[in-house]
């Protein structure tokens, strides 16, 4: 029997993508490659990602379809490859540069602990010997002056070549600029869009960065088009989220996803944390209760088809350490300090990631079961 490319794809259209519920014909995983000689058939499938819960699943079942519908005598040949979807990539960082990441935190509401989360993800970075900068640009109430013990820091600015630069403050191995800095803080400051888009791009242009392996920016929550402006000029690497696990928060973290995955930009989310997921007393490390519910940002993460990348636990000296200007990063041995240690460990793995895969799709090779 001469099989043809139609053949195949007809086969092919019998598996269902787990992920959507259409065949992978119709989702558009197969790549317009069918290579047939005599009875050996080889091809690709694309995915989204490459830790795809789907890939084996999917794999597997497009080769029974193909021994099913088109016959036990076709070889596929070799393995059937799979690619990696080429996501669509902001224009590369030309505002800075010699920074290799820029990584956004955000949240779709305050008081979820992204700032928390933002200063000890860049403290934990620089523990781990990167270089890291940290600019907090939530103009609604800019807390990492406190959180790095610099209430009273005033950067001064200094002419570097023709321009005249700012000087980020550096404290614990992290360069930081804050919007705290700038402002009283006893005043309150109204800033309306444009105003607070431009101060915050005069702290990311016109700012002395130098080298930087990670650049963090703790965005203020939410959705507004400061968000917008700044994302769409700066090319940022990927986006973390952070939520509380309980259902209110879940609701406004989906839509601070969609923010970055929107149609007007199109950033990629590194994926999410879970902070407060569950309270567990310092003397008692192992004991864990769940005030906001069980997983519950867990289960976003599954829905959506995005990396937990860490879940975090409400403990006091969280709390305290920020308060008192000291992160628990800096203690990389203690519960929390662990807990930070492994998100900054898995957001490098998807960073890293993402930089050899994008742009050109790769080829990960999946062994046949
Ligand atoms: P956001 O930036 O989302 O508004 P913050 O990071 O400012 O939130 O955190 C809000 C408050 O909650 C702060 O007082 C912070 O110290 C505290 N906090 C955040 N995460 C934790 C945690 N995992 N355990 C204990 N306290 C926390």
């Amino acid at each position: 029997m001469k099989i043809y490319p139609n053949l195949i794809l007809e086969a092919l259209r019998n598996v269902r993508y787990p992920g959507s519920g259409k065949d992978i014909v119709e989702e558009g995983m197969v790549e317009d490659n069918i290579r047939i000689d005599g009875n050996k058939v080889s091809f690709s499938l694309i995915f989204d990602r490459p830790n795809s819960p789907f890939i084996k699943s999917v794999v597997k079942a497009a080769e029974t379809a193909i021994l099913t519908y088109v016959g036990s005598e076709v070889e596929i040949q070799g393995n059937i490859s799979v690619k990696m979807k080429e996501p669509v990539r902001t224009e590369p960082p030309k505002l800075l540069p010699d920074v290799k990441n820029i990584i956004a935190v955000s949240s779709g509401k305050g008081g979820v602990g992204k700032s928390t989360v933002a200063a000890n993800l860049a403290v934990s970075l620089a523990q781990q010997g990167y270089k890291v900068g940290l600019l907090d640009a939530d103009i609604y109430g800019p807390s990492m002056p406190k959180m790095f013990h610099m209430e009273d820091a005033r950067p001064v600015a200094e002419t570097v070549g023709d321009r005249e630069l700012i000087i980020p403050e550096e404290r614990y191995g992290v360069k930081l600029l804050s919007i705290g800095f700038f402002v009283d803080k006893d005043s309150a400051v109204v800033w309306r869009g444009s105003m607070a888009s431009n101060a915050i791009r005069q702290l990311i242009a016109d700012a002395q960065w130098g080298e930087l392996d990670y650049f963090i920016i703790d965005f203020p929550p939410g959705t507004s088009d400061i968000h917008l402006t700044l994302i769409q000029s700066l090319g940022i690497t990927g986006a973390i989220v952070v939520s509380t696990p309980q259902e209110v928060a879940l609701a406004d973290a989906r839509k601070g996803i969609s923010l970055f995955t929107g149609d007007k930009v199109n950033v990629p989310i590194l994926g999410l944390v879970e902070n407060m997921s569950w309270f567990t007393p310092a003397e008692l490390p192992s004991n864990r209760y769940y005030l906001f519910g069980k997983e519950g940002v867990k289960r976003l993460a599954e829905q959506m088809d995005v990396p937990l990348l860490g879940q975090i636990p409400i403990v006091q000296s969280i709390c305290e350490g920020g308060d008192a200007g000291e992160p628990v990063a800096l203690n990389p041995e203690s519960v929390t300090g662990l807990a930070f240690r492994s998100l900054a460990e898995s957001v490098v793995k998807q960073v890293d990631w993402r930089n050899k895969h994008l742009p050109p799709t790769q080829k990960v090779e999946v062994t046949k079961q």
